[in-house]
Formats: C-alpha cells, sequence, structure tokens
C-alpha cells in the first residue's frame, strides 16, 4: 500500500518531553497511520554539502542541542536501521553512504511521538545545501515510488525558523510577519506549489535567515502524486513566530 509524505515542524528540542496542543496532534496522527515498512526522513539537523545517506544497523540518538534540562539527554529513540532501502536510495539519488550517522533530533523528536514503540526501521537523506529549491521538489519525484514500497517519507523542519526573533515565552502573542507568512504558505500549499518552490512569500528572508529548515518542505510535496490530498495535520505558533504547521500527503 503506497505510504504518506509528512512534512512536521518540530519547533524547540522542549516538544520532546512537553505534553501541548503539538505533540498532542502528533500523538494522535501517529495512532490513525498505517504502519510503514520502514520511514525514510530527511531533517534540518542533517543539511551538507552533497546528498549523504545513512546506511546504519543501529542508529544512535544524537542529542545536537546545547543547554537544554538533562530529561532530553535521556531520552532514546531504539530503532532499527534499514539496510537495503537506503542502500537503494543512495544509488537512486547518486548519494554518498554515511555507516555511521545516527538519527539528528529533527527525526527523533518528531518520531517519539509519531512512533513511541521504536519498532519500525529508519533511515536518513541528507538535505543537500548546494542544491538550488527547485532541485529539492525534483528530488520528490525520485523519492515517490519509495512510497509505492511502504516507506514513509517524513521531512522535518519548520514552516518559520528566525532563531533571532523568537520569543522565550513558548504561547507568546504571534508576530504579524510570521502569520502572514504562514497564511500564505497554507494557501500555497494548496493551490500554487511554485511559490513554494520560488520563495515567493512575504517576509520570506526574515522567515528563513537559513534555508535547511525550509528545504525539507519541497521534496515531500514533490512526492505528491495526481489526485492526491493535503491535509493539514497541526496549525499553530510556539514562542511568537515559530510556524508548527504540519501537513501530510496521501
Ligand atoms: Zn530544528
Amino acid at each position: 500500500m503506497r505510504q504518506s509524505a509528512l512534512f512536521i515542524s518540530h519547533g524547540s528540542p522542549m516538544n520532546i518531553i512537553e505534553d501541548n496542543p503539538y505533540t498532542r496532534s502528533l500523538k494522535k496522527l501517529g495512532k490513525t497511520l498505517s504502519k510503514p515498512q520502514s520511514i525514510l526522513i530527511l531533517s534540518a539537523h542533517w543539511a551538507t554539502n552533497g546528498s549523504t545517506v545513512s546506511v546504519v544497523d543501529k542508529p544512535e540518538t544524537i542529542h545536537d542541542f546545547y543547554g537544554f534540562p538533562d530529561s532530553l539527554y535521556d531520552v532514546h529513540y531504539d530503532a532499527a536501521g534499514e539496510m537495503s532501502a537506503s542502500l537503494l536510495l543512495a544509488h537512486l539519488t547518486h548519494s554518498k553512504i554515511d555507516r555511521r550517522h545516527g538519527l539528528d533530533h529533527g527525526a527523533w523528536s518528531v518520531l517519539v511521538h509519531l512512533f513511541p514503540d521504536h519498532n519500525i526501521p529508519v533511515f536518513q537523506l541528507s538535505i543537500d545545501l548546494s542544491k538550488p529549491a527547485p532541485w529539492h521538489y525534483e528530488l520528490g519525484k525520485i523519492l515517490s515510488p519509495l512510497r509505492d514500497e511502504g516507506i514513509m517519507i517524513i521531512g522535518s523542519g519548520n514552516v518559520t525558523h528566525n532563531l533571532g526573533d523568537i520569543n522565550r515565552d513558548e504561547d507568546a502573542p504571534v508576530a504579524k510577519w510570521a502569520k502572514e507568512f504562514d497564511d500564505a504558505f497554507a494557501d500555497a500549499l494548496i493551490n500554487n506549489h511554485d511559490k513554494i518552490i520560488n520563495f515567493d512569500l512575504p517576509y520570506f528572508d526574515h522567515a528563513h535567515p537559513t534555508l535547511e529548515h525550509y528545504l525539507p518542505i519541497l521534496p515531500i510535496l514533490g512526492s505528491q502524486k495526481e489526485g492526491e490530498e493535503v491535509t493539514t495535520i497541526y496549525e499553530g505558533f510556539q514562542h511568537g513566530t515559530l510556524s508548527m504547521r504540519c501537513f501530510k500527503i496521501g
């Protein structure tokens, strides 16, 4: 059965241990999804020059964040790696192979809520920062047939991400620019992917001073087949400017 593709805004690492409307929505979604054969993740926190695929038997949990409570560093995600589809993916995408890379927090911080049983193999494809946005969208067309083989694809980033302009208060009022960006994004998601590919969204440079949290959106969108629906999983903000919008294709 063809699997879904998801884009998940991951926000602050505090979401790993918090119970809030966002984490509850991921937990709820996880219970409704059919169990995939394996999960391919493209995360903002594994961005490289050139594409790389992780081909690792037992990926370790990477705690790639600093200055958070000890309890976050005690959380591990103990799923197996994926040793055959990962090699096929490296071949299809002309990627390098990394036999050591574990799961970065962009990957496991969403998996702990979506698939809390740790019983589905996981592998990652890095975000190639040397490539332009249309390339990332076209990559989705190469990844789309993997979904027919029972592989779920998850992009993990943020619809808006400017860490220089966040409020310490998780529930701070939403900044005007972030709301405008998010509204335009939600509309383009349904009606006009070109606007997303061409960064034709209000305040784009302020919403994404760097692109690593935005680019994982594009291959997820690019994997959409004719007739497949886009469904909103969650919409809302944290820290005044982080759009936590998540969506599902198929
Ligand atoms: Zn992040």
